[in-house]
């Protein structure tokens, strides 16, 4: 794929009709190329090739995406994988890194974080019944925490620092390399979530040091819906840690069929069963877009985006109730922005189903009046930000969502 001078690009994605789209942090759109690759997939690779398909394609294929994830992530090929789902493999990855752990006994996190990241976690702690514990640093307004706060509470006890690095509802980013390098010093290790960062912030795990990572690929990698997700592990962890699955694709010579256990080398040890290929395959075209774009050029159009949308809101909203629950600094956020409104829920669904047949806008809402915004600079403009905020004024202004209707959703 050619390089691409300039942003967004649109075109390369199918966009849904009479549709603004601001939910790339929860489901990334289409890539025109994806749908035509896994047409090629069903059509020839399963129907026609059928089983040969194992080792004339897929059976490496997990190995041809991570070159193409390791310049997002700033990581060596190999020391990447992809596999299962986000929580899946966070719990293969904190089974395996606190196992064993002596003289330690806490996992420091934050009140930000996703909660499933915490649920898995609290599980784990549960299943190895060591006495270890969960401490969550808190943030005082619900949107941040500062470096500082959080990085004093890492001591000689910390076994683990568990982190999201883009904040879910806030947005907000932490300072992954400072923290990282504090835990260190403490002889703590790092487990890092990108799921809410990848593919719209500059991330360097090799040269950052971190030790563990896992991220998301149906968000801003554009992977479609449960598409697998990624783990990284430093090459220092990776024949110490011990895959609590012991399934045969991550074992030493799965074609063997040996009745016992022997894990793999390296990181595929953390591979489980027989990989989703269809999903998986759904994910490649969207990274070759990011790659020909280059990630700096995709962080700076998404501070472009946050920062006018913020400042729209700003001068436009705030005296109609709005309030933004996001930090101001740009450096300090990622891709979406979170606004707080009494009426959220209501206006939410308004911009999403207009009655008077206006053109649609998808954010999402995030209980109890948090309204996300999310940007993804591949394929939203500038104009899409300013139609967004008239259309919130027009909402409120003229009570629009007091006549909304509230459909029973199960996913919001
Ligand atoms: C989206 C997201 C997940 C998703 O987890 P799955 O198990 O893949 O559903 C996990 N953690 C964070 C921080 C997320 O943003």
């Amino acid at each position: 794929m050619q390089a691409i001078e300039s942003l967004p690009v649109p075109h390369l994605f199918h966009l849904p009709e009479n549709c603004i789209y601001l939910d790339g942090n929860s489901l990334g759109l289409l890539p025109v190329e994806t749908q035509k690759l896994l047409d090629d997939t069903i059509k020839n690779e399963w129907g026609n090739r059928a089983i040969r398909s194992w080792n004339e394609t897929w059976y490496e294929y997990s190995e041809k995406l991570t070159e193409k994830l390791a310049p997002i992530v700033g990581a060596h090929p190999e020391d990447l994988l992809f596999c299962d789902n986000v929580s899946s493999n966070l719990y293969k990855l904190l089974h395996a890194c606190l196992k064993g752990v002596k003289g330690r006994s806490t996992v420091l996190s934050d009140d930000l974080n996703f909660p499933s990241d915490l649920y898995v976690l609290q599980g784990v702690l549960s299943e190895l019944d060591s006495g270890m514990t969960v401490k969550l640093v808190s943030s005082s307004d619900n949107i941040h925490i500062p470096t500082e706060k959080f990085v004093e509470q890492i001591d000689a006890d910390t076994a683990l620092v568990y982190l999201t690095q883009v904040a879910f509802k806030s947005g907000f980013m932490h300072d992954m390399r400072a923290i990282t390098e504090a835990a260190h010093r403490h002889g703590a290790m790092v487990l890092w979530d990108l799921s809410h960062s990848v593919g719209v912030v500059p991330i360097d795990l090799e040269s950052t040091n971190v030790d563990m990572a896992v991220g998301c690929t149906y968000k801003y990698l554009n992977g479609g819906p449960g598409a697998p997700s990624f783990m990284y592990i430093n090459k220092r962890l990776q024949d110490r840690l011990h895959c609590p699955v012991q399934g045969w694709f991550g074992s030493l010579n799965p074609f063997e069929f040996q009745l016992d256990y022997k894990p793999a080398q390296g990181i595929g040890r953390f591979k489980t069963g027989t990989p989703p290929i269809l999903s998986m395959k759904a994910i490649e075209k969207g990274l070759d877009i990011i790659n020909s774009v280059g990630i700096k050029q995709i962080r700076d159009q998404s501070m472009r985006l946050t920062t006018l949308f913020i400042e729209k809101v700003q001068t436009e909203l705030t005296s109609l109730g709005f309030e933004v629950a996001s930090p101001l600094d740009p450096n300090q956020r990622g891709s979406h922005v979170s606004l707080k409104h009494p009426e959220a829920l209501m206006i939410n669904q308004t911009l999403i189903y207009p009655s008077d047949g206006s053109t649609a806008i998808i954010p999402d809402f995030r209980a109890p009046d948090n309204i996300r915004f999310g940007f993804a600079p591949l394929y939203n403009s500038m104009e899409e930000v300013e139609m967004t905020v008239e259309q919130l004024k027009r909402i409120v202004t003229q009570k629009l969502h007091m006549r909304a209707q509230m459909p029973e959703q199960k996913v919001t």
